[in-house]
C-alpha cells in the first residue's frame, strides 16, 4: 500500500461506509467561536474527491472532498452573516466563512445548468458519521495547478485506485454522461 501519498484526511485511512437510513447532519466552519452552521437533510450523493483549484481543501490536503444534495435540503442555522460568495462570476457560487475561509455550500443559480438544483457540500465539516463515502476522484490532473509535483502523479493515481477511488481527469463517466444528456436534450438531439 502506498499510504505515504496523502489524498485527504477523510480517505487516507480507508473509506468509511454509509449508514443505512442516514438522516443528515450539520456542517460547521473552522472558527473557534461563532461558527457558521449549515444543516443538511438526508444522505448526500456523488461524493468524490476533487483536484480542481476551486473547491475548498483542508490545509495540506491534495484533494477536496465534495458531494451534492438537493438545494432544498440545505439551510443556514447559525452565523450566516459571516458568509460571503467567493467568486460571484463562477458557475458554482461558493458561500464561504469570511473569517476561516471554509466553504459551507456551493450553489448553482443558472437554471439552464445541468446541475441546477444541487448544492455542493463538504461532508467532513459535519461530526455525524454515516455520510456516503467518496466514489471517485475528479479533476486529478488539476492538482498540478495547485502546486502538486507532476512527477508524483503516477503515485497519486495508484493510491487513488488502492483506496477504491477511480481517478478521472474530468468528472466520472456517469456525471459526464448526465451533462451530455442535458446538452443533447437542449439541442433536441435526445428525446
Ligand atoms: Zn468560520
Ligand atoms: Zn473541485
Amino acid at each position: 500500500m502506498n499510504s505515504a501519498v496523502k489524498i485527504h484526511p477523510a480517505v487516507d485511512n480507508g473509506l468509511k461506509p454509509a449508514a443505512a437510513g442516514f438522516s443528515g447532519g450539520t456542517l460547521s466552519c473552522a472558527c473557534a467561536s461563532h461558527k457558521v452552521e449549515v444543516s443538511v437533510k438526508g444522505q448526500c450523493a456523488h461524493n468524490h474527491v476533487c483536484g480542481c483549484s476551486k473547491c475548498w481543501k483542508p490545509e495540506g490536503a491534495l484533494f477536496a472532498q465534495i458531494a451534492v444534495t438537493s438545494r432544498d435540503n440545505v439551510s443556514i442555522v447559525a452565523n450566516g452573516d459571516k458568509l460571503a460568495v467567493v467568486d460571484a462570476n463562477a458557475t458554482i457560487q461558493r458561500h464561504a466563512c469570511e473569517e476561516c475561509g471554509v466553504h459551507m455550500y456551493g450553489r448553482i443559480e443558472n437554471k439552464a445548468h445541468p446541475f441546477y438544483g444541487l448544492d455542493f457540500i463538504h461532508t467532513e465539516r459535519s461530526s455525524e458519521e454515516g455520510w456516503a463515502p467518496p466514489e471517485f476522484a475528479a479533476f486529478v490532473s488539476s492538482i498540478i495547478e495547485s502546486n502538486a509535483r507532476p512527477n508524483n502523479m503516477g503515485a497519486v493515481r495508484t493510491r487513488l485506485v488502492e483506496l477504491g477511488l477511480p481517478p478521472y481527469d474530468c468528472l466520472s463517466p456517469a456525471l459526464m454522461d448526465a451533462i451530455a444528456m442535458h446538452t443533447a436534450k437542449e439541442k433536441g438531439v435526445l428525446r
